[in-house]
């Protein structure tokens, strides 16, 4: 039953989650309770889904895993929530994230860092952290992360699981605490491509209160998994394929093509000819984004707030000072830099340029083939507190996760066993709205 089932999952948190870390907070008498009511017969059957620490579920805690909001219950469901409560799931456990979805190890978190299940000194990607690792150790049957430059996908590539990113506006941002409005997305991290699309499902769709929400209804993303791809093109964009890539990188990227051609697909090489320029974009747009949503933060509306404030601006410098991790103080201070008057047409509206012409690749891509292959991530996942990665390393491994958000395309990760411990992913991208069929092509990987 589902209430035994939500007991099985708290057993396993109980029992191993200890070393991984990848949960915050969970509540099992209050899943236990939603379990008991829950029909079995339902799209999602009352199976226990992990919540990223930055989707607000109605009564609990929606940390951010900030200290800033450490005391912050949510006070409504986000709609991706109320969605998978009314599809029959039963949200279950926040998970550990980088601080305000700000960082690609899990090392940001307010809360303690998450580790690798598949070995414990490494990162297990970021910032949807906690949810890549849980799925990954069998403490979660899935779990929900938001992706606004691969924060899905790249975690799940580290853990060895699948991590999609629908379509921008196809899963409302409502409640969805905003790191960077134009790029945020809600996803999916599961075991199986399959698992991917029925969660999908459940949480997609139009939602008035987000004005970005497509209006396209949900559909049944896994009505074209096991059809056959033969003649499917597949675009391989010569800049992923670089000295820079780790060998195991490579492996899995030769592996994956030949398992494609073998089923019939057709690989053609293809160039996004502005492929160098979107890491610098990203990190200028997604900073000014973030300085403005992150403005909210001020002690007053939500959360933790300074005391005995000498003045309104003590209480807002000193709430912050205390509040914001670093990785999250330079953001902000990058991003007010960047949208200030005497450098908004050097840098922010230079890379509002920049990104037209990065969609403008992917727009003139699809017009010669359907989905496009490339790695997840440069490299396997790296040791959790390496010292000798330096902020432009870290930031540089989000290169091919980062053009999806900047042109709002679905992309998906799965694992692509090649030698080695430590997992390696492979991503796959569609047009937009084409989760379905991006999924088809994903299954017939998997
Ligand atoms: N690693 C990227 C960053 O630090 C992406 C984060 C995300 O997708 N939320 O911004």
């Amino acid at each position: 039953t589902p209430a035994e089932l939500v007991r099985l999952v708290a057993k396993a948190i109980e029992e191993r989650d200890a070393t991984t870390h990848a949960y915050i907070s969970f509540d099992t008498q209050k899943a236990v309770k939603q379990a008991e009511q829950a029909d079995v017969r339902s799209e999602l059957a009352g199976i226990p889904i992990a919540i990223k620490d930055n989707i607000c579920i109605y009564g609990e805690p929606t940390r951010c895993a900030s200290k800033l909001l450490e005391n912050f219950i949510a006070p409504y469901d986000a709609t991706s929530i109320a969605k998978l409560k009314a599809a029959g799931g039963i949200p279950f456990g926040r998970t550990n994230m980088d601080e305000f979805a700000m960082g690609s190890t899990g090392a940001n978190s307010a809360f303690g860092a998450t580790g690798n299940p598949h070995n414990q000194e490494h990162a297990p990607g970021g910032s949807s952290s906690g949810s890549a690792a849980a799925v990954a150790d069998g403490t979660a049957i899935a779990a929900l992360g938001s992706d606004t430059g691969g924060s899905i996908r790249q975690p799940a590539a580290h853990c060895g699981i699948v991590g999609l990113k629908p379509t921008y506006g196809r899963v409302s941002r409502y409640g969805l605490v905003a790191f960077a409005s134009s790029l945020d997305q809600i996803g999916t991290l599961t075991q199986t491509v399959e698992d991917s699309g029925i969660l999908l499902q459940a949480i997609c769709g139009h939602d008035p209160h987000d004005s970005t929400s497509s209006n396209r209804e949900s559909e049944d993303f896994t009505a074209r998994l096991g059809h056959d791809i033969k003649g499917i093109r597949i675009g391989v964009p010569k800049e992923y394929r670089t000295s820079g890539n780790h060998p195991r990188i490579t492996a899995a990227l030769d592996k994956a093509i030949a398992t494609l051609e073998s089923l019939g697909a057709e690989i053609v090489e293809i160039s996004l000819p502005h492929s160098e320029a979107v890491v610098a974009t990203y990190y200028i747009i997604a900073c000014a984004e973030a300085s403005s949503n992150l403005s909210r933060f001020d002690g007053i509306r939500y959360g933790v707030r300074a005391d005995t404030p000498n003045g309104l601006e003590d209480l807002y410098r000193r709430t912050r000072e205390a509040g914001f991790g670093a990785e999250v103080k330079k953001r902000i201070i990058l991003g007010t830099y960047v949208l200030s008057s005497g450098y908004y047409d050097a840098y922010y509206s230079r890379a509002q340029k920049v990104r037209a012409l990065v969609a403008e690749d992917f727009r003139k891509a699809y017009t010669e083939v359907d989905y496009i292959l490339g790695p997840t991530t440069p490299a396997p996942a790296p040791k959790l507190h390496d010292s000798a990665m330096t902020p432009l390393q870290t930031y540089l491994a989000d290169i091919y996760t980062i053009p999806a958000n900047l042109a709002g395309l679905p992309g998906i990760s799965i694992p692509c066993p090649v030698d080695g411990v430590l997992p390696v992913g492979i991503q796959l991208l569609g047009r937009h709205f084409d989760e379905t069929g991006l999924l088809s092509v994903a299954q017939a990987m998997e």
